[in-house]
This record gives structure tokens, sequence and C-alpha cells, in this order.
């Protein structure tokens, strides 16, 4: 059996030591309640409030704008329905056509109970266009929702002129920056955003933790009603997974986003390996603007399942997509909305993290080569 080489960290990443060892005291000795009035409860209480400092600290957030959820999706949700009900009296919203399904889905539901929602439309390298964004602002619109980076292809889109735009229109922005975190330093008050989720796991944390931030100020109505998180969540808090993302969130500042630099170098030598032992080749997304650890590669007239499964039987993890669309058989939104040549070029998503090194990129390019002509002369 080969080793297991892992380059789908846009999926999820595995759970960093550090983040564990953090963890699992609160799984172990310190299980009390933090809503207890004793002291076992209040010591877990003042550790959620660190954790929520260095959540905040990596946001440049204040700590009361940061809520904890169970993952982004919940933080996606809350935020969508939270300016629904801010603004009772309009009915339209703006989002792209490449988000993820978490936000798509709530759209849809939206636009079954009679909201109205555009979705840009993006160019063949998934960009989209802010004169076509200002042209859908109508007195109607009380949301704008465009992700900060895109999983599947790595985009990364202009938040800054967006969150500019929304206010210049008094329109709530929320942002999806869950692939952006650890990428892309991140200032909400510089980006001028409403609302913005993140996802632990994408960070090395276990799943089923996320984080919501709101604006201080802006009117909040929960999506869980309950005491905890200030009157903002409700739900027994889940504190061993908050000391993980508390921790994570710190590990990200320590290491100022120097493991860009790793990401970026074998991400490209990955793609130029690739390029020059493989015709043919078709590399999806904004190739100037992308996250440092994001491949969209796709080889002409090789199926991306077929290539997927061949490559797991040498221990290899790549996605056709995103991990939440993996197991619909559906060509990806994202590279529809892109209007790519999926019957001749189907894409595999390869994502970087820390834990790569350059020989598993090596042994994944020898091993792709293999592949790719195997696959091509069984036609
Ligand atoms: N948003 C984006 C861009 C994602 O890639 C994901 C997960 O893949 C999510 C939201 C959902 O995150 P979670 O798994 O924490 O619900």
């Amino acid at each position: 059996m080969n080793k297991q080489i892992y380059f789908d960290n846009n999926a999820t990443t595995k759970c960093d030591e550090e983040v564990l060892k953090e963890m699992l005291p609160f799984l172990e000795e310190n299980y009390g309640n933090p809503s207890s009035i004793y002291e076992f409860g209040k010591d877990v209480k003042e550790k959620i409030t660190l954790a929520r400092k260095q959540v905040a600290k990596l946001l440049n957030a204040k700590e009361k704008e940061i809520i904890f959820t169970s993952c982004a999706s919940e933080s996606n949700v809350t935020a969508i329905m939270n300016a629904v009900k801010n603004n009772p009296n309009k009915k339209h919203i703006i989002t792209t056509s490449v988000e993820h399904a978490s936000i798509l889905e709530t759209m849809k539901y939206l636009e079954d109970v009679g909201y109205t929602v555009t979705y840009l439309s993006v160019d063949n390298k998934g960009r989209i266009d802010l004169e076509e964004l200002k042209k859908s602002i109508n007195d109607d619109t009380l949301l704008i929702a465009v992700m900060m980076a895109n999983n599947e292809i790595g985009n990364i889109y202009p938040i800054k002129e967006i969150g500019e735009i929304a206010k210049k229109n008094n329109i709530t922005f929320h942002c999806d920056a869950v692939q952006a975190i650890g990428k892309i330093p991140i200032d909400v008050k510089e980006i001028q955003v409403d609302t913005l989720s993140m996802s632990g796991h994408k960070i090395h944390t276990p799943k089923g933790i996320g984080i919501l931030y709101v604006r201080d100020g802006l009117p909040y109505i929960p999506l869980v009603f309950g005491h905890q998180e200030n009157n903002r969540r409700g739900g027994t808090e889940n504190v061993p997974y908050i000391m993980g993302i508390g921790k994570a969130a710190e590990m990200i500042l320590e290491d100022n986003y120097e493991i860009n630099k790793k990401l970026k170098y074998l991400r490209d030598k990955l793609e130029k390996d690739v390029k020059e032992n493989i015709e043919d080749v078709m590399i999806y997304g904004d190739l100037d603007n992308r996250l440092p650890n994001t491949s969209s590669m796709a080889f002409k007239g090789v199926k991306s399942e077929e290539l997927l499964l061949v490559l797991e039987s040498f221990g290899i993890c790549v996605s056709t997509g995103s991990a939440c669309n993996s197991m619909i058989a559906e060509p990806s939104h994202v590279l529809k909305a892109c209007h790519a040549d999926l019957e001749n070029y189907s894409p595999i998503r390869i994502s970087l993290g820390k834990y790569n090194t350059e020989e598993e990129v090596n042994i994944f390019v020898k091993n792709l080569i293999t592949v790719v002509n195997m696959l091509r002369r069984r036609k």
C-alpha cells in the first residue's frame, strides 16, 4: 500500500497537534458547563473569552463581534437570514453564481418564498464584473453576498471594492471567507463587511466549529435562539472545539502567512511539471489572482471521475470539485458558470496544505503522467 498523499485541503485539513493539545483538557478534566456559576464552569467561560480574543485578533474585530457556531454553513445561513429579517420591506439579493452550496441553497429557498436573487455572472476565468454588480443594485436590494475566495478554482474576489459599493448604497454585505482564512490576511474594518463566516476544519481544527463575525451595531436576530453567545446563538458551547479554533487563529498570526510561500512554490512547481510532461492540459481560474494552494486542472479527453479513482488506488486524494458536491455526478456549478468545456476538459482540484512536501508533489506528478497516459490510451 502506497503512503497516502492528501491533496484535498480545501475539502478539509488534518487537525494540528498543537490544536489537539489545546482541546484535550476540555474533553477530559475541564468538562464544566461555561454557564454554571461555580468555579469549575467559570474557568471554562474565561477560556472561551480567550479563544474569542484570538479569533477577533485574526480578523481585526472586536471580541463581541465574534459568535461561535457549528460550521460555516450555519454562519452563512444565519447571516443571510439576519439580513432578510432586518429588511422586511426589501426583497432583492445579489450574490454570485460561484458561491458555496450553503449560500446558493439558501438563495433557492428565498426565491421559493418570493425573493428575487441576482446571480452575478463570471467570465471564463471565473472573475466577476463590478459594473454588473453596480447595475444590479436597486431600491429593493437588501444584501450583497460574495465569497472572498472560491473553493474550486481558488479565485480571489475584490471584496474591498464590493464592501465600498455596498456601504455607498446602504446595503448589508456578507462575505464567506472560509477558503481565504489563513491564506489572505483579513481586516474586517478595511473590507467594510457586515457579516463574515469562517470554518475551523479548513484551518486544522476538527470538523464542527465555525465563526460568524457580526459588525458591532448591526441589528442581529439569531437563527438558534437561546442564552449562550450573549443571546445570539443558543446551545451549550462546544468548548473543546472553541479552544481549538482559538489556537488555530493564534497559530495563523504567529506564522504571519509565511506558509503561503511554501504553498505557492509547491503549487507552481506542480503545475509547471504537469504542463511540461502532459499534453493538452487546461488550468482553470484566474491564474494571476488565486489562492496559493489551489489548482483546478483538466486533461483533454480524460474524465475526472476515472482519473480520481485510479489516483486513489495510488493512495492519492484529490477531488473533482467541492467536497459537498463530490457525491453528485453533476458537473461543477463553478466551472459551468465559467462556460468551461467540461465534456473535453473535466477538472480535478488539487489543494495543498501545510503538511504537504515537495517529495509528495514529485510522486503525484509521476503518477499523474502514468495515469493520464494510460486513460488516454484506453480510448
Ligand atoms: N464556504 C466555502 C467556500 C466552503 O468551501 C465551505 C466548505 O467546503 C463552506 C462554506 C462550508 O463550511 P462548513 O463545512 O464549515 O459548513
